[in-house]
């Protein structure tokens, strides 16, 4: 018996459904394209990990339980519910696979992200925000730089950024796709925390993990 059979109500099915989704989408399909992609290979990166605190790979193998965790989050499952909202409403693809593969350092890298959604006509991929409210410093940095990755990924001629918050609903455009050299540039950072200023507080390993940057 599956746990959806345990479920007595409508609701309790919903969100275990949502649960479900949520964790196919973001472990076990990452688990899933780091074996089938990963094999030929010295290293593999999703874009994601690209744009943040390299401890993070060292941390989710260690304590993949709080990786898990994090999903239960109201947040997190309001942004996807606002995801599939999104990519449903567009007559775009959705969801699109790609992946690059340089040389750097004499090793084989790959690089592979999903895109939200890709519009092959214009050449445009667009990554879909969903945030708490609308800052004056949007789009972010971490933001832009994913976009841009997702741009060169798919050979876009350029990005846009939807954020959907309960402040209104913006959009940028025209971010440019970063180059290779900028890409093998990420590669080698090994910045801990990348964005000191906010990474470390928003980060769910920040109880166990003893490079943290909130004291
Ligand atoms: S707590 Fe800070 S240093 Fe540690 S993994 Fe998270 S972002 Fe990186």
């Amino acid at each position: 018996m599956s746990s959806l059979d345990e479920a007595e109500t409508l609701g309790e099915r919903f969100i275990r459904e949502l649960a479900d989704h949520m964790m196919r989408k973001y472990h076990e399909r990452h688990e899933e394209l780091r074996k089938r992609l990963g094999g030929d290979v010295d290293e593999l990166y999703f874009v994601h990990e690209l744009c943040e605190c390299r401890r993070k790979r060292l941390m989710r193998k260690l304590y993949p339980e709080l990786e898990l965790a994090r999903l239960f989050e109201p947040q997190i499952m309001l942004g996807e519910l606002v995801h599939v909202a999104v990519e449903s409403l567009t007559q775009s693809q959705h969801e699109v696979l790609k992946h690059k593969t340089l040389e750097e350092d004499g090793k084989k890298v790959r690089i592979v992200g999903t895109i939200d959604i890709y519009h092959p006509e214009s050449e445009t991929v667009v990554e879909v925000k969903y945030a708490r409210k609308l800052d004056s410093d949007t789009p972010l940095e971490h933001h832009k730089l994913q976009a841009s990755l997702y741009a060169w990924l798919a050979n876009a001629k350029t990005a846009e950024i939807w954020y959907i918050t309960p402040e209104g609903i913006r959009t940028y455009y025209q971010i440019e796709p970063i180059n290779e050299n900028d890409v093998k540039t990420l590669i080698k950072n090994l910045k801990i925390p990348m964005w000191p200023k906010w990474e470390c507080r928003y980060c769910q390993y920040i109880n166990v993990c003893g490079a943290n940057s909130r004291f």
